[in-house]
């Protein structure tokens, strides 16, 4: 029988699982608030409030198996869907995951080390943390919080000023800024049986806290294995299953934990083409308890995000090793729409594609 997954959250997450699921022969039903949301346009999508337990219920009698497309699904979503249907990853690592506070401290606890940070109640409780680190942080609120959102820059006594009343009502953190030299992510697949995998790392940047572009594998530096160590401890201590994807800053000398993905995750969408096996394709036979495909890649690949707009010739745009993905989302500024993966060879050659599509295209990375 072929195994019917069901995804809550439709987005192009949910999306790219299903594209990497039914050549597998699986089946998937979507669950999402949006009736636009965009992985309806593969497969049946029940729309419905998370909270909404006569959906939740009819949702699990059509599927056998729950994912997520979206980390801040409700804890109690989870926990409710688990009792009639196995789930992963587990509703006990998304409580830890939903939190920048538990995040945080679970790292911690486990000897990886993360951003120096406060936690902050209070504007009196701001400018305390604020001058400990030398007026040198970001403000985030606990929960929520991706892409940058729900993020202000503390970089003087100042700018505490501008931290709007209303987000005091909020949980919050200070974090130290870390002198990052690079970002990195470690995509980590571990099945039930306790298979692990890795992904060569991928270093990404960022821009107005959104990421723009991947390029993998990283130039090598010799704190990685050390960073990628911590990710895989990290998916065993967690007892995790699926894809987990942990964010790293490297600064000379240390790397730190950023914050941990309990899904499938936007640095690892390379993997599609770059990779003999995809994270999506991964997630899901991890889930399954099946084995876990090769993580291995030929060359190199570039991941660039395209958020807000396309411009309007992308499809006429064709090269060797160029791949576009459109979401079938609407553009809306600041949202991620599509990317394009690019692969080659050597470094050199990768940079001359990206420098010669951006021509093309007119944009700016
Ligand atoms: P986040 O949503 O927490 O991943 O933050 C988005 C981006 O803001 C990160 O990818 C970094 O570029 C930057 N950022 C967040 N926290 C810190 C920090 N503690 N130190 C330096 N940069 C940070």
């Amino acid at each position: 029988m072929n195994p019917k997954i069901g995804i809550l959250g439709g987005g192009q997450l949910a999306r790219m699982m299903a594209l990497s699921g039914y050549p597998l022969g699986f089946e998937f039903v979507f669950f999402d608030p949006s009736a636009n949301a965009c992985a309806g346009q593969l497969g049946e999508l029940m729309v419905a409030d998370y909270h909404n337990e006569v959906a939740l219920e009819e949702f699990c009698q059509k599927v056998d198996i729950v994912t997520i497309d979206f980390e801040n699904v409700p804890v109690d979503t989870l926990r409710f869907v688990q009792k009639k249907k196995p789930v992963f990853p587990s509703p006990d690592v998304l409580e830890i995951a939903q939190d920048r506070l538990t995040e945080k401290q679970f790292c911690r606890n486990h000897g990886i080390p993360t951003a120096e940070f406060e936690i902050i109640n209070s504007c009196s409780e701001l400018k305390f943390a604020a001058k400990k680190f030398n007026y040198d942080g970001i403000l985030k609120t606990r929960r929520m919080g991706y892409d940058g959102k729900g993020q202000f820059r503390i970089d003087s006594a100042e700018s505490i000023n501008s931290v709007p009343d209303e987000l005091y009502s909020q949980d919050l953190i200070l974090e130290q800024r870390v002198p990052f030299v690079r970002e990195v992510s470690v995509i980590v697949a571990r099945n039930g049986l306790g298979a692990i995998k890795t992904w060569p790392l991928c270093e990404n940047k960022h821009k107005d806290g959104i990421l723009t572009t991947t390029i993998v594998p990283a130039k090598s530096s010799p704190l990685d294995e050390e960073t990628t160590s911590h990710a895989v401890k990290l998916a065993e201590v967690l007892n995790y299953v699926g894809v987990l994807v942990i964010e790293f800053f490297q600064t000379n000398e240390q790397v730190f934990v950023n914050e941990m993905a309990p899904r499938v995750h936007n640095s690892g969408h390379w993997t599609i083409e770059g990779a003999h096996t995809s994270q999506f394709e991964n997630h899901l036979r991890a889930g399954l308890n099946l084995p876990l495909g090769s993580t291995a890649m030929n060359g190199m690949a570039a991941m660039l995000n395209w958020i807000g707009a396309f411009p309007d010739n992308v499809l006429s745009i064709i090269e060797p090793d160029l791949y576009w993905h459109l979401y079938g989302k609407e553009p809306r500024p600041g949202r991620k729409i599509g990317h394009s993966t690019l692969l080659a060879p050597t470094p050199q050659e990768l940079h001359d594609k990206i420098v010669n599509l951006v021509k093309k295209l007119g944009v700016q990375l």
